[in-house]
């Protein structure tokens, strides 16, 4: 395979830049371009070690460097391969990388060390999967969960079922081998056991996916209310900066604004909306529509009410317009005179009500706890089970869970036990599709093809 090379660190300036090389020729490279102080030979230098010299190029130093050794199959790649550490100028970086492709390095593709570590069978493919959620993520929570999936959790499950099924492969074949042995009514029954088994194990790795994507994706929180109820208000307590203009002129929200918050390590991103009323503005009522339309597609709504008032036509429509939602109300300012009509007739919603006074700060916190059980995140544990995060492991247990469903049935109806073989092996494909035992080449170079360059 040809000798890869490309700059690991972000394209910006830096303390240090990294230049990656991994390959055969790395050590010639590093031979041609490198002059360490203190060491005869580049060829006496271990693996697992970091050498001090210079970068040079046409016998000109072009910097002063720290490079990392690592001998083949101690590496990321289970590759020769070299890290380069320069000084982290942006052109400095990149006029390094130009000398180690004129000497001999190819560049790399994006994600093609990880592929190699792939490919190399250092890591199977959900584990280098779970590098680019790393990556890319943004709560502590998807961290740690996609270094369990890196560390092999889900890896070393699905292979678990695959054993057994493989196990189970062998009881069939034999029997279709040798059928004069009779040995059918046995594996028929025994293989129902193990399937039943097996599809209850996929559908627990599916469901998690819920929580998966919880992690992941976050929750979406709309708030929506009609001007002056307070929305920006609280935004901005959940926030704790002031990033959507606070004023008493009704109206002045008038787009909808994003910010993301972490409750229990969960992102959830909070969209406060334009005020929803009556309005013949014609920007206002793009933005009310707007503000209608994020609330419909948010994973649940918190409906804001000004507590003192009465409520009017426009509060009614919201009421309304919340019904049949995941929504939960807020009645506000309640360190002002509370209007028990009001209060009686939000009371009537048979939604969960949280009176609040963000001007006082008073009962925010039971927003966050009832946020907590409603979507159950003290239970998202991500340290007894394994999470599915990704949507392409969780179309491939749906795909294997349906599988062993057909399994069972063609056992069941008495299907012939070639029929059932079929089925059963699609189960394993799938799965193996997931660790990348069973997968295409064009599946691959689309996975890899979203990482970074130098990953
Ligand atoms: P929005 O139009 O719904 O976004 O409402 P704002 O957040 O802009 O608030 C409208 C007005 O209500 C501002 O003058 C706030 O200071 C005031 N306000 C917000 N929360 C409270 C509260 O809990 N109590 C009182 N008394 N005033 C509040």
């Amino acid at each position: 395979m040809d000798t890869i090379a490309a700059i690991s660190t972000a394209p910006a300036i830096g303390g240090i830049g990294i230049i990656r090389l991994s390959g055969d020729k790395t050590f010639e490279i590093i031979k041609k371009i490198f002059v360490p102080k203190n060491v005869q030979k580049i060829e006496e230098i271990k693996g697992n070690s970091i050498k001090y010299g210079v970068i040079v190029d046409e016998g000109k130093i072009i910097d002063e460097v720290l490079v990392s050794f690592f001998k083949e199959p101690k590496s990321y790649t289970r590759e020769n391969m070299c890290e380069i550490n320069s000084h982290g100028g942006i052109l400095i970086v990149r006029k390094i990388l130009e000398i180690c492709l004129k000497n001999g390095a190819i560049l790399a593709e994006p994600g093609e060390f990880t592929k190699r570590a792939f490919l190399n069978g250092r890591i199977d493919l959900a584990q280098a999967e779970s590098v680019i959620d790393i990556i890319n993520a943004k709560t502590n929570r998807e961290i740690e969960a996609s270094v369990k999936q890196l560390e092999g959790n889900l890896s070393k499950e699905i292979s678990k079922i695959r054993k057994k099924i493989m196990d189970l492969m062998v009881d069939i074949e034999a029997s279709i081998d040798y059928p004069e042995y009779d040995v059918e009514e046995v594996t028929y029954a025994n293989a129902i056991n193990i399937l039943e088994n097996i599809r209850k194990e996929l559908e627990k790795l599916s469901n998690s996916f819920e929580n998966g994507k919880i992690i992941k994706e976050g929750i979406s929180l709309a708030i929506i209310g009609k001007p002056n109820a307070g929305k920006s208000s609280l935004l901005n307590e959940f926030l704790k900066e002031e990033r959507a203009i606070v004023t008493d002129i009704e109206g002045t929200t008038r787009d909808t604004i994003e910010e993301e918050i972490s409750i229990e390590g969960i992102p959830f991103k909070i969209i406060d909306t334009a005020g929803i009323r009556e309005s013949n503005d014609k920007i206002e009522k793009i933005g009310i529509e707007k503000s209608k339309k994020v609330a419909l597609n948010s994973d649940i709504i918190l409906a804001i009410f000004d507590s003192s008032k009465n409520l009017d036509k426009e509060d009614f429509e919201i009421i309304n317009f919340i019904k049949n939602k995941n929504a939960i109300i807020i009645l506000n300012k309640i360190d002002l005179k509370e209007n028990n009509e009001t209060v009686t007739e939000i009371s009537k919603t048979g939604k969960d009500i949280i009176k609040i006074s963000v001007l006082e700060k008073k009962g925010i916190e039971k927003i966050y706890e009832k946020l907590v059980e409603k979507f159950n995140l003290n239970e998202i544990n991500i340290d007894n089970e394994n999470i599915i995060t990704n949507i392409r492991h969780k179309d491939l247990i749906d795909c294997a869970k349906q599988n062993a469903t057909e399994a069972i049935n063609a056992v069941k109806t008495n299907l012939p036990i070639d029929i059932v073989a079929i089925n059963i092996k699609e189960i394993l494909e799938n799965l193996g599709k997931i660790t990348g035992e069973s997968v295409s080449d064009d599946i691959i170079k689309e996975i890899f093809s979203k990482f970074c360059l130098g990953k």
